[in-house]
């Protein structure tokens, strides 16, 4: 253990334990704190020491290399979490970043505001959400984010930036793009809106309450409903279900030119209309627009079904787009999966999958 700064370095701590997928080798230094004085002090270590320094939050996008990380890693411990009614219409959410996302999802709810309730039970932290713009069934934190509250690390300020600031796209900011790396952020303001309704756009969603003969759920229906689906899908953190030990969905859904869903129709020998897709953007010819198609449709093309494995790293027996640790697999395995999933899909759509959860510790940062 060392001191620097008044603040406690740890060495060679085991990063396993701090994922989802519990794989992974050791920190050389590790720092727990959610003080933004602590957080600049650990970078300033990491910089004497002439080493890297990664923010670490839930772990549960996080794929850690089997050599682990020689550098700083910060994991960035709980924190508060506030509401105030900011007019008749909103409610505001102020979290520090190291809150378990889930918390906000609950007190948005129990007070009444809109915006969040189909983002229950996604696992991790508050300061995760803004990075990767977590989303689904239709909704995306982009939409409740006001404000996000940053450590610039290089400038060693306090910024804030705003949602324009941040350039949220689809799985996208600027904190996983242009300026990786750049920040640690400390707190997210959502804005929420009081007694709006709960967003049921997605299939599974509204064929929840249709088969319940329900008409007009409401916000806590809501965000129980798609608790109870994520369970069914091997997407919510559950003690003794093996498809949970993941980092949720592997890959992300690729956004193509909408001519390639004839193509693929094609290849797949199936109607147009059949190939899963979502509007994903328009442009002023028809042919310009772009789609979402589904990654776990063009796997399943690919061969790769549910429970496929390699070695101790599958897929999930719920969701195919989940790789799943069945117990002792090494980030070697789940790569060696990856790649067999990504040179599968591609060979047989034309496609290219990308991953979504993040590499600590990978030479060329890709594994
Ligand atoms: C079972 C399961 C289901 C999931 N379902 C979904 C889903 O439906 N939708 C979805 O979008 N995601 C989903 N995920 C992925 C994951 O939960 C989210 O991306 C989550 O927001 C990651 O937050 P985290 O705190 O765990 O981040 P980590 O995994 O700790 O880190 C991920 C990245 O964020 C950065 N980061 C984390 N905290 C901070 C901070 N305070 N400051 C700066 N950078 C930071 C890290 O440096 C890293 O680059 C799922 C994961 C699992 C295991």
């Amino acid at each position: 253990m060392l001191y620097s700064g008044g603040v406690t370095i740890l060495e060679n701590v085991a990063l396993a334990q701090y994922t989802t997928l519990g794989v992974g080798g050791v920190a050389r230094w590790f720092v727990e704190t959610s003080d933004e004085d602590e957080i600049l002090t650990a970078v300033r270590f990491a910089r004497t020491q002439g080493a890297p320094c990664f923010i670490l939050g839930g772990g549960s996008n996080l794929l850690i290399s089997d050599y682990g990380f020689n550098g700083v890693v910060v994991h960035v411990a709980p924190g508060t979490l506030a509401w105030t009614e900011a007019d008749d219409e909103t409610v505001s959410i102020k979290a520090d970043a190291g809150v378990e996302w889930d918390a906000v999802v609950r007190l948005a709810v129990e007070k009444n505001g809109a915006g969040v309730e189909c983002l229950a039970g996604i696992p991790g932290s508050v300061g995760g959400t803004p990075v990767q713009n977590v989303g689904a069934y239709g909704q995306e934190v982009s939409q409740t984010i006001v404000r996000v509250r940053a450590l610039d690390l290089a400038a060693e300020k306090v910024v804030e930036l705003t949602a324009a600031e941040c350039e949220f796209g689809y799985r996208r900011s600027i904190f996983n793009s242009i300026e990786r790396g750049r920040y640690a952020i400390t707190r997210v303001e959502y804005k929420l809106a009081i007694g709006g309704a709960p967003l049921l756009e997605y299939r599974d969603v509204k064929n929840y309450f249709v088969e319940r003969g329900i008409a007009r759920p409401t916000l806590a229906q809501t965000s129980a409903a798609v608790r109870e689906i994520r369970a069914r899908k091997g997407m919510l953190l559950v003690a003794d279900d093996a498809d949970s030990h993941s980092a949720g969905s592997f890959f992300k859904n690729p956004v193509v030119e909408v001519k390639e869903v004839a193509r693929l129709a094609a290849v797949a020998g199936c109607r147009v209309a059949d190939v899963p897709q979502f509007p994903a953007g328009w442009g002023y010819e028809p042919e310009d627009c772009v789609v979402k198609l589904s990654a776990a449709w063009l796997m399943e093309l690919a061969g790769f079904g549910k429970g496929f494995a390699i070695g101790r790293a599958g897929l999930s027996s719920k969701h195919v787009l989940a790789i799943v640790n069945r117990g002792g697999a090494t980030a070697a395995e789940i790569v060696a999966l990856r790649d067999a999933v990504i040179e599968g899909v591609l060979a047989r759509t034309g496609i290219r999958l990308e991953q979504e959860p993040v590499l600590l510790g990978f030479a060329d940062g890709r594994g």
